[in-house]
């Protein structure tokens, strides 16, 4: 039988068994499940009946399925509230406006980056009205090759901690400090990210989320503009205001907040650090409100 997980309601504790892979679902519940418990995550929770029933959820056509996800899903990430910012922020077609700073960045031969082997610029993706942004650092070659943020092995990572959170990958925003490939996954190089800079601040300014996690060191120095190692930047959550260039630091008439966490691809080489990643993720949580999953430890 397959049960639909939702660690972010705690209603009727019960500890998921999962049996042979047999299809493909099931083959991601075990995915899932198996990246659960190297976060130190044991116990899971069953959907409230009324969920599961409107989904059908054993036979749930997908239709169904995605009507009950969206159901499900926390309003706070839903469009038909109004996530702008504050009361006097004027209305903003998001969606328009980010159209317009991939028009402005358009085949951007602005850095050396653009004669170094990218194939194409991947300038973000996700929900212009998300609460949640993810800053990474650069594409790889699955992100150059597809044109999108976080496609390949450290992708398939991200989407699992997003899961974790409780969230879906379409209802956050994600980007990179440099949109371009550096070649053989170098880390990009000063000019580069201040090259690059002012559309990550667009982007963020026009976003509006409530917080931002930037994801590994390049992230975390470029936005911060600090050099601190990641053990002394993670662990709390500091104000941030985009500005739109070094030399014209105006700031974006908005501010909103930061976290830092590892980067999805350090976690692959060093699992071990997945637990430390999943402490910045819930503090992250902790501020958006969201449902934070117990951990067994806690629990003793
Ligand atoms: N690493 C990043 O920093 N960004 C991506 O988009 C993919 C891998």
């Amino acid at each position: 039988m397959t049960r639909r997980l939702d660690p972010t309601t705690p209603t009727d504790a019960k500890t998921v068994s999962v049996g042979d892979p047999g299809t493909g679902q099931q083959a991601a519940i075990a995915e899932r499940l198996r990246f659960y418990r190297e976060l130190g995550i044991h116990d899971f929770y069953r959907r409230p009946a009324s969920v599961a029933e409107c989904a059908g959820a054993d036979q749930a056509s997908p239709a169904a399925a995605e009507q009950a996800e969206q159901m499900h899903s926390p309003a706070l990430f839903e469009n038909d509230i109004d996530s702008s910012g504050p009361a006097d922020a004027p209305a903003v077609d998001k969606p328009a406006a980010l159209r317009l700073i991939r028009e402005d960045l358009g085949e951007c031969t602005r850095c050396k980056l653009h004669r170094l082997g990218r194939k194409q610029i991947v300038f973000g993706v996700g929900n212009p009205d998300a609460e949640l942004m993810f800053v990474g650092e650069g594409p790889g070659a699955d992100e150059d090759e597809q044109g999108e943020p976080f496609v390949g092995r450290a992708g398939q990572l991200l989407n699992n901690m997003i899961s974790a959170m409780g969230l879906r990958r379409q209802d956050v925003y994600i980007a990179n400090v440099v949109k371009c490939r550096p070649p053989q996954n170098r880390t990009p190089e000063r000019d580069e990210c201040e090259t690059c800079s002012p559309f990550l601040m667009r982007q963020i300014a026009t976003v509006r989320s409530r917080i931002i996690v930037a994801l590994g060191a390049v992230a975390a120095h470029n936005l911060l503009g600090m050099n601190d190692a990641m053990a002394k930047l993670r662990g709390r959550i500091y104000d941030f205001a985009p500005h739109l260039s070094r030399e014209a630091p105006e700031r974006a008439g908005f501010s909103t907040k930061l976290a830092v966490t590892y980067h999805p691809a350090y976690l692959l080489r060093d699992p071990r650090q997945k637990k430390e990643a999943w402490k910045d993720l819930q503090m992250v949580m902790g501020y958006l409100g969201l449902a934070v999953p117990s951990l067994r430890g806690n629990q003793r």
